[in-house]
């Protein structure tokens, strides 16, 4: 394979290059080229226009792909953008960071018959990063402004998407977040090698050039209540995504470098920001020269695992009480981690923590799979007399996420929840039990991906449209 073919396919399935856990930062080339402009043309041009389009059908947005695939190959990037933006508000961040292979491109049909995938994702980021540098994105012109307005909890994906989409029909959108920053874990949680932060704060920067309002450091439960933001706003939509960890009540578990995912992540990305992170810079949430242990099989293990690795750590492992076969995560990004060196532990799971006042250790015990479990996976089961020790001077546990106790938080019982914790909505109107209030997003799905926040975001605008044209005609009639 010529070098030119080998960058090719590297680029194209947005393969790390590889890289010792131990070398230095300044050594790190960055794991993704450039997709240059010919080598999208080529990709978009194997798409052969099947008319069968299960990529489209795949992704959560039904994103018009054969169309926009056959407007790049043929140069018309502009109309390739407006195309892409017409189904997702964030193409660029999707394109980035949808796990594609269980989505659209692992549905492409020239994937299904053994040729490889058109690098769909690839492309997307492609089209959308082109028409930003070339000033085609500019901000919502609002033909006509309509004296309503809504108030958004939440900055993340599904409360940005539901924010522009009411927005460019004339409503004033105000957007409460208790982070200083907005973009939900966009900004904090998934990592800056991922997703460039420059790249979330153009889009927000755009949606404030549009008109709509964001009040940061803004808890709502805590700073301003549910009751006072119904009172400002004719609709609500709560957005808050989940972030209580899901915990492993261990014998050691207080012993102290032992970190939820979160901590760890947030600590990292404000870093990549230029904020002072006191807990960073005096070494507590710094991985470099420390031997990290990653206790988590999901795409947030995977997070922790390869910032680690960037952050210079001695060694990473990751344990995982299933195998690879079984692991939740995606498998490209599992792929990514190996190819960076991290070492997986697969049929493990921890027993203690061990150490005096710090971690040293995790006692770990081997475990086997035997039949299924409720939810139909195959259960892991101990095996005896196989306790291990792995050295360990950071612990991170990344088993997911739970929602927060809303109702609490809110102090309002009528805001019903499922037996998981997340909000009851009408499935069809995304109204919660408390009229004039909608959910989107996380904290209605539980833990699951930015394609499908955008989703519930852009339905949630549509919804929120009707609700606010009845009102208005029920004042008319009343009048
Ligand atoms: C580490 C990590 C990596 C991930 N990687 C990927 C990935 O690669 N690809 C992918 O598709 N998905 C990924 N995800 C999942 C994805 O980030 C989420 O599904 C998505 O962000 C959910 O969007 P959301 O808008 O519902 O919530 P969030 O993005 O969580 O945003 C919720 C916002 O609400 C705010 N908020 C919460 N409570 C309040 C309150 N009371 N008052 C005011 N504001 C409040 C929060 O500060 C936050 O800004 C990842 C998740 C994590 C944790
Ligand atoms: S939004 Fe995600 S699933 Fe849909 S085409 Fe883009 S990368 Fe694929």
């Amino acid at each position: 394979m010529t070098e030119k073919m080998l960058k090719f396919v590297t680029v194209g399935l947005q393969t790390p290059n590889k890289r010792k856990v131990n070398s230095r930062v300044d050594d790190f080339k960055e794991i993704y080229d450039e997709f240059i402009h010919d080598k999208a043309k080529e990709q978009s041009s194997r798409c052969s226009q099947c008319g069968v389009p299960f990529c489209q059908v795949h992704c959560p947005l039904h994103n018009n792909i054969p169309d926009w695939l056959k407007l790049t190959a043929e140069g018309r990037l502009q109309e390739a953008s407006e195309l892409a933006h017409s189904t997702n508000n964030m193409p660029e961040v999707c394109g980035r960071i949808c796990p594609q292979d269980r989505l659209c491109e692992g549905n492409c049909v020239i994937e299904q018959s053994g040729h490889g995938t058109v690098t769909i994702g690839s492309v997307e980021k492609y089209i959308t990063d082109t028409a930003w540098e070339k000033g085609w994105i500019k901000p919502i012109k609002i033909k006509k402004e309509i004296n309503q307005s809504i108030g958004i909890v939440g900055a993340g994906p599904a409360g940005l998407a539901c924010a522009e989409e009411l927005r460019k029909l004339g409503y004033k959108v105000t957007i409460y977040d208790r982070y200083d920053r907005a973009g939900g874990l966009l900004i904090y949680g998934i990592p800056n090698f991922k997703l460039e932060k420059f790249v979330v704060e153009r889009r927000t920067k755009l949606l404030k050039e549009s008109g709509i309002e964001f009040k940061q450091n803004i808890e709502i439960g805590k700073n301003l209540s549910l009751e006072e933001l119904k009172k400002r706003h004719d609709a609500i939509l709560i957005a808050t995504g989940v972030y209580k960890p899901k915990e492993i009540n261990l014998e050691g578990h207080n012993l102290k470098n032992i970190f939820p995912a979160m901590e760890f992540l947030t600590a990292s990305n404000r870093k990549g920001l230029g904020d002072k992170v006191k807990d960073f810079d005096n070494g507590t949430l710094n991985a470099e020269n420390k031997n990290v242990v990653v206790i988590g099989g999901g795409d947030t293990a995977m997070d922790c695992v390869r910032t680690a690795v960037r952050q210079n750590a001695k060694s990473v492992k990751c344990l995982y009480r299933r195998d690879k076969v079984n692991m939740p995560g995606s498998a490209r990004e599992v792929y990514n981690a190996e190819e960076e060196g991290v070492e997986f532990i697969w049929l493990s799971n921890p027993k203690k923590f061990l150490g005096s006042e710090k971690i040293k250790s995790v006692l770990v015990e081997k475990m086997q799979l035997q039949g299924l479990d409720s939810s139909g996976r195959k259960k892991p089961v101990p095996v005896a007399n196989s306790d291990f020790e792995i050295k360990a001077d950071i612990a991170i546990k990344a088993l997911g996420f739970d929602p927060e106790d809303l109702p609490k938080l809110f102090n309002n019982s009528k805001l019903t929840v499922s037996k998981w914790g997340t909000i009851k909505i009408n499935l069809k109107s995304m109204e919660t039990d408390i009229p004039g209030i909608f959910a989107a997003g996380d904290i209605v799905r539980g833990a699951s991906l930015v394609v499908w926040a955008i989703r519930d975001g852009r339905e949630a605008a549509l919804s929120i449209k009707k609700y606010l044209e009845n009102q208005q005609a029920n004042k008319t009639k009343a009048a």
